[in-house]
């Protein structure tokens, strides 16, 4: 018989799917129970990592720690659980005139989530990861102790935990600045480029601009290289808005969200639906350069409109790959790497560059370097791991990084700026692989 709360788990790329014990509580003396009495633990929050990071032999799901415990409103401050998702903060501090200073490209992830894998988002140039905001929060460690982790207390646990992949602990709850607003619209400008020297050169440009990201072709080849669009973007003040949006500036109209209802088959996503998808994507805008105002959901998460977008490529999966390549290196990078992906026929249906500035060197477990790290869905199929094994030997010949978040399947010494974690009984599935890997090559 399986003992209790064994179940089939997976992440967001549904790959690896695993049959292992998973279970939640919002009692600290019941977490502390679960830690003692098993040998390995990892924590879980929404499961928007796409691989293996949050998979474990006995995994602790956050969902239950889903209380707001504080909002001081004068000075933009909140103290929440860990499992309360980045939407759910949204919710309450949009309407009161504040956002998060920094959100990934979904706002489905849990707040303990974003401090484990110190997440990033389209303005890490201009302002860094999300633990630059963080000020403590509260660490169940091995011996279920909890203690409170900040730049002054316990600092050695709190900048191992940042970007540390929840291998330091359970993170049970953190307190968190939150940025003034004057309205829930950002302005925006989308700008298209013809190839990667026109798209470095935009960014270049761009980069007194809070907001860039840049979505990337990467079917093309020869001139047409890194064919792609960029959108760069600020919060829009009260007098910058249209008049129907001026009378409730905080306030968003509640929106129609489609559903994927079951998985694709897996023939639907093939390198000539990709080419379709993409040519479509970059036609839709017709004229070089666009100005408007967007709702913050249409500009930070285009891809939560549709729930469950992961089920389109089927069931046996798929994985983000994600990596950084420093910046004067940056276009020789990208350029081999598309060319290296292009060639493969793997086609990625949504690539998405973007620019990180100089890295907190406290904060030596999070991912970003100063460079441009560029974000590739890829199908599963039996071609992928190869060229993931290419693709990992590109970028650490150019000296970068690849983002654990999202990884399933690389191989990787590359992963060696996780520091100052200790074996202990927090280990994830991928912790396990990337050790195993590299003990065996
Ligand atoms: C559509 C999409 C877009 C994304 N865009 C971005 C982006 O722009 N930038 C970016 O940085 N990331 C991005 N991500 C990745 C996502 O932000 C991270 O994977 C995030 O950590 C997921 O949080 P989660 O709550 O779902 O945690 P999980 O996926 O469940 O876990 C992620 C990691 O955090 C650890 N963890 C979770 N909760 C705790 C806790 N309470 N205590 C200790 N450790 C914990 C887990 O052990 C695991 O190592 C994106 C993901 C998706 C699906």
């Amino acid at each position: 018989m399986k003992p209790n709360f064994v179940q089939k788990v997976t992440n967001w790329g549904n790959f690896p799917v695993v049959e292992k014990e998973m279970k939640s509580d919002d009692s600290f003396t019941k977490i502390k129970d679960f830690i003692l009495t098993r040998n390995e633990v990892i924590a879980r929050g929404n499961g928007r990592c796409y691989g293996d990071a949050s998979l474990g032999e006995n995994i602790f799901s956050t969902k239950k720690l889903n209380k707001f415990i504080s909002f001081d409103r004068l000075n933009g401050i909140i103290e929440c659980e860990s499992g309360v998702l980045l939407s759910e903060v949204l919710e309450i501090s949009v309407p009161q005139g504040y956002f998060l200073y920094v959100t990934p490209g979904t706002k489905f992830v849990s707040v303990g989530g974003a401090i484990a894998s110190d997440v990033h988002g389209k303005n890490h140039h201009a302002e860094g990861c999300f633990s630059e905001y963080v000020l403590e929060f509260k660490l169940m460690i091995e011996n279920g102790e909890i203690i409170t982790c900040s730049r002054d207390e316990n600092s050695e646990k709190f900048w191992a935990t940042i970007g540390g992949m929840g291998l330091t602990g359970i993170i049970l709850s953190a307190k968190f600045k939150l940025k003034n607003i004057e309205s829930a619209y950002i302005r925006q400008e989308s700008i298209k480029a013809e190839n990667l020297d026109e798209i470095f050169k935009l960014f270049d440009e761009s980069e007194s601009w809070t907001y860039n990201v840049a979505w990337i072709d990467c079917l093309q080849t020869g001139k047409n290289i890194g064919k792609s669009i960029l959108m760069r973007g600020e919060h829009a003040f009260q007098h910058e808005l249209p008049q129907n949006f001026k009378e409730k500036p905080l306030r968003l109209k509640k929106k129609f969200e489609p559903t994927v209802p079951f998985y694709f088959p897996g023939f639907v996503l093939n390198k000539l639906t990709v080419k379709i998808f993409n040519l479509l994507y970059y036609k839709k805008q017709t004229k070089k350069e666009v100005k408007n105002i967007v709702d913050y959901e249409t500009f930070f998460y285009p891809l939560d409109v549709v729930r469950d977008w992961n089920k389109i490529y089927g069931k046996s999966g798929f994985i983000q790959y994600q990596m950084v390549i420093p910046k004067e290196k940056g276009k020789e990078g990208m350029k081999k790497i598309l060319e290296t992906i292009a060639r493969s026929g793997n086609g990625s249906f949504l690539a998405v560059l973007k620019l990180f500035g100089k890295n907190n060197p406290e904060a030596y477990n999070s991912f970003p370097i100063e460079g441009y790290t560029l974000a590739l869905d890829f199908r599963v199929n039996s071609k992928l791991k190869a060229l993931v094994a290419q693709l990992d030997q590109i970028v650490q010949e150019f000296g970068g990084r690849i983002y654990l978040t999202k990884d399933s399947m690389s191989k990787s010494s590359l992963t060696n700026y996780l520091k100052n974690i200790q074996n202990s009984k927090f280990v994830s599935l991928q912790h396990k692989r990337i050790v195993n890997n590299n003990q065996n090559s």
